[in-house]
């Protein structure tokens, strides 16, 4: 099993999660909000061989943090895994899309000097942007779009740029998530639980309830049980395969 989007640094009892989705061989990859974060969550999860810590800087911190591209850029040679980044165009953090769309850009234009980046988006409000500056400026990078909510046509546009998809339990609670999943092309879909942002019935999930994910996807693709992680194992392996 994997999380691909998980602030394993944001957790309370760190260590605790961490034993847990070593104990249940989950896959993480850790997102982090802050180049400066990246530093610290790196060395802590680097002791445990399923789990890679990726470099972000989150949208809705671009306003106070942008000062921390410098060490952005001096970090990125790193690591191959780069989030969380994006964009957050909902009400709270509008006001600050321009600084946020700078940030985001010059993390993509980073980026494509590199071969083989994985980026782990998030396009809550602004998908549309999103989109339009991954087409512009994003020429090596394989993009996951995160929790995403957009409509059904900009899921198609976002499907035909060749990006994927990792999806979460939370997603569930949802009607519109849970048809926008339906939608998602089998090949192109990783799991994720968002934690400790993430919650199920009021719970915090933790890496190893994506599993409650992949019994959802069992029955939406009416598929048993190991053909679904036989199906999302094969999208990892994918996902990783070095251009
Ligand atoms: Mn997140």
């Amino acid at each position: 099993m994997m999380d691909m989007h998980c602030h394993i640094d944001l957790y309370k009892d760190y260590e605790g999660v961490l034993r847990r989705a070593s104990e249940n061989k989950c896959y993480i990859l850790s997102v982090t909000t802050t180049p400066s974060a990246w530093i610290k969550t790196n060395k802590i999860c680097s002791k445990f061989p399923r789990v890679r810590t990726a470099l972000g800087l989150h949208p809705q911190l671009a306003h106070q943090r942008y000062s921390e591209l410098a060490m952005f850029d001096n970090l990125v040679g790193y690591t191959r895994y780069i989030g969380e980044i994006g964009l957050d165009g909902s009400k709270e953090y509008k006001e600050h899309l321009m600084i946020q769309i700078e940030v985001f850009r010059h993390i993509l234009r980073v980026c494509s000097h590199f071969r083989d980046k994985i980026l782990s988006i998030h396009s809550r409000g602004a998908v549309d942007q999103v989109l339009s500056n991954l087409l512009e400026l994003n020429v090596n990078s394989k993009p996951i779009l995160h929790w995403f909510t957009g409509s059904e046509k900009q899921l198609e546009q976002a499907i035909k740029q060749g990006c994927w998809f990792s999806i979460g339990p939370s997603m569930l609670q949802s009607h519109r998530s849970r048809r926008l999943i339906s939608l998602m092309p089998k090949d192109r879909i990783l799991l994720e639980t968002d934690g400790p942002f993430g919650t199920l019935k009021g719970q915090i999930l933790e890496p190893p309830d994506v599993y409650y994910m992949a019994q959802y996807l069992g029955n939406v693709w009416d598929l048993p049980d190991e053909e679904v992680s036989n199906q999302l194992k094969k999208n990892l392996m994918n996902i990783l395969q070095e251009n």
